[in-house]
């Protein structure tokens, strides 16, 4: 993880929340100190270490359907898939090792303009939509 990222620390992981209306994303480290206090039936101890959640999903209907699931489960692999795509753009789409100046995944040359749909342009695009930071 990047060290000066501004977001929770990831790992994060969700759970249904009680009552069942929402499911609710946590660092991962919270919910599995919370099934662990949960497990010995501690139920004092569960609810201190989930503290706030990072965010609540609703859906449509209660119990909340499964786009709340869904988008949960997105939002829970945020920082892995951030992490994921920092590493992707990081580097020169162009293998200059291999010799060669067309880009790897569009396969425009160097001094050409990446393809609209190139990875890795939309990819740049996305984490600068998540870190609101130019790379
Ligand atoms: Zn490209």
């Amino acid at each position: 993880m990047t060290q000066n990222a501004k977001h929770t620390p990831g790992e994060w992981g969700y759970k249904i929340a009680l009552g069942q209306k929402s499911f609710q994303v946590y660092p991962i480290e919270r919910i599995k100190k919370y099934n662990a206090s949960l497990a010995i039936k501690d139920y004092e101890a569960a609810s201190k270490w989930l503290g706030v959640a990072i965010c609540h999903c609703y859906g449509r209907n209660l119990p909340p359907d499964q786009s709340a699931e869904a988008n949960a489960r997105l939002i829970a692999a945020a920082p892995d898939l951030l992490e994921a795509l920092k590493k992707i753009t990081d580097k020169s789409p162009y293998a200059e090792e291999r010799g060669t100046d067309y880009c790897l995944f569009c396969n425009m040359r160097d001094w050409q303009p990446h393809a609209d749909d190139c990875p890795f342009l939309l990819g740049k695009a996305a984490l600068f939509k998540a870190t609101g930071e130019q790379s």
